[in-house]
């Protein structure tokens, strides 16, 4: 009789559960996954994947636009916002069922219900309980909305993506990846946007140059970004929503969305009463293993608040797997993780800003801007902005940042070089490929002046 039910119960059917569950059965792990809501998790079911699409669906307001410049007359084009909202669905119950027979596949068993760790070694499941050498939650996070009179009358990302109608107005709080992103999407489909931050710049943490260039190119497009102020309350007026802000000013608008960061789902799940250790943030705490202080016990992703993205849930799954069922010890390395941010324009980064390299090192900055080929024709007024941070004692690339269309595709490229240790005589002794913005990249030969006024130009 084995000791226990299973070599692995895995809490959580998200990027990181399911990568960790399905690679330790296919090494011949006995594994459980318990799940109480879609398998998928937050990537699949309510951020990235529906997220992108939507982004994809908003682009063609502009395709359209220029393509006037290039001799189309594209006449009457209008959005149908429930035929989007069903087409995401659709593909998003199709990947659901491609999750779960991928796990199925390799021998996974899939219990849909809460699980309780009640022990070390104990998952309590719809009443009954499972007992496993390894427990890994991977339960991922939730969107936190502060205090505020009228708190009722909020959306979050989880309800904005699947809203019967789209508002005429919004009112986005918070200035990160998600607050961006969904301003794009709206203004894109022809909602008035009105994004209020606390602070006096979006996007805090990335480069400044990136932070700067970015909310003016939303701002040409039509978003109106309210900085410096604190939501005083929200109430309801004949079906619209008055907001009130510190200063005395306010807005009214059709919709009320907030996205002000995320917390991980700790509460309820036995964690606190076991004593495994949380973070002051409540995340589960753990080591380069992904194991908390109590030893059977793992987590991976959002849950423990590292570099909350899904490629490094994964992997952080991925690790787990390898190290536990596979006889190969893996640790993440979290240096030089790319990552994007799907604004309209898109910003992608890898490496470290501008503001991060000058505390540790001599630097010299390229950068470049300019109008990108199509929109010599299209008429467009936006631009592309690219940034490398070199160390000037070793030639060495600590950061690529840029801002404009194709910036995703473009930086998961010069990612890999960067992981390399890739110096800027490397970057200056490639060929470019032309026409591409993307050449821009090997091409920028004159580091700016120290006093440069340049990027106030951009
Ligand atoms: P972020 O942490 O990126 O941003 C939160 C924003 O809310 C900040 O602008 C912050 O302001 C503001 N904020 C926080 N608390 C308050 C408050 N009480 N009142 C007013 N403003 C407040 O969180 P998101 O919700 O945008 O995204 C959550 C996470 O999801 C991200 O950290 C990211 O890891 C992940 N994600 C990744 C994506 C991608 O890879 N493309 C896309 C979407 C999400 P301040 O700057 O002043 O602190």
């Amino acid at each position: 009789m084995p000791k226990y039910d299973y070599d692995l119960i895995t809490i959580g059917a998200g990027s990181g559960g399911v990568r960790a569950s399905r690679l330790s059965a296919s090494y011949g792990a006995k594994v459980a996954l318990i799940e109480e809501s879609r398998y998928g998790g937050t990537c699949v079911m309510r951020g990235c994947v529906p997220k992108k699409l939507l982004v994809y669906g908003a682009h063609f307001a502009q395709h359209f636009e220029d393509a006037l410049g290039f001799g189309w007359l594209v006449d009457g084009a209008r959005h149908n916002w429930s035929a989007l909202i069903a087409a995401k669905n659709k593909e998003l119950d199709r990947l659901e069922k491609v999750y779960q027979q991928m796990l199925l596949d390799v021998g996974v068993d899939l219990i849909n219900g809460r699980g309780v760790i009640v022990s070390p070694h104990t998952v309590e499941v719809n009443d009954k309980r499972l007992t496993a050498k390894k427990i890994l939650v991977a339960v991922g996070g939730w969107p936190v909305i502060p205090d505020v009179p009228g708190r009722e009358h909020i959306i979050t990302s989880n309800e904005a993506l699947d809203l019967s109608e789209r508002p005429q107005s919004i009112l986005i709080v918070g200035g990160g990846f998600i607050a961006v992103e969904f301003a794009g999407i709206f203004n894109a489909l022809g909602s008035e946007v009105h994004e209020v931050i606390r602070a006096d710049q979006i996007l805090r943490g990335f480069d400044d140059d990136v932070r700067n260039f970015l909310a003016k190119e939303m701002e040409k497009k039509g978003i109106s970004i309210h900085r410096n102020r604190i939501v005083r309350s929200i109430k309801k007026t004949n079906g619209r929503y008055s907001v009130l802000f510190d200063h005395g000013d306010q807005l009214v608008v059709d919709c009320v969305m907030y996205a002000t960061g995320r917390s991980p789902n700790t509460d309820g799940l036995g964690l606190k009463e076991l004593g495994v250790a949380l973070t002051n943030k409540n995340a589960v705490a753990v080591d380069c293993d992904n194991r908390t202080n109590i030893e059977s016990i793992f987590a991976v992703g959002d849950v423990t608040d590292r570099v909350n993205l899904t490629p490094v849930a994964i992997n952080e799954g991925r690790a787990f797997a390898e190290s536990f069922f596979n006889k190969n010890p893996t640790v993440l390395d979290y240096d030089n993780i790319p990552s994007a941010v799907f604004s309209q324009p898109p910003v992608s980064v890898v490496g470290i800003t501008e503001f991060e390299a000058r505390k540790k090192y001599d630097v010299e900055i390229f950068m470049s801007h300019f109008r990108p080929m199509k929109h010599t024709l299209s008429g467009r007024a936006e631009y592309i902005m690219m940034k490398i941070i070199v160390d000037k004692k070793t030639d060495v690339v600590l950061g690529v940042h840029m801002v404009g269309e194709d910036a995703p595709e473009i930086v998961q490229g010069l990612a890999v070089a960067l992981n390399c240790g890739v110096t800027k005589a490397q970057f200056n002794s490639t060929i470019g490929i032309h026409p591409t913005a993307a050449e821009e990249f090997v091409t920028m030969r004159d580091p700016l002046p120290d006093s440069s006024s340049d990027r106030e130009n951009i």
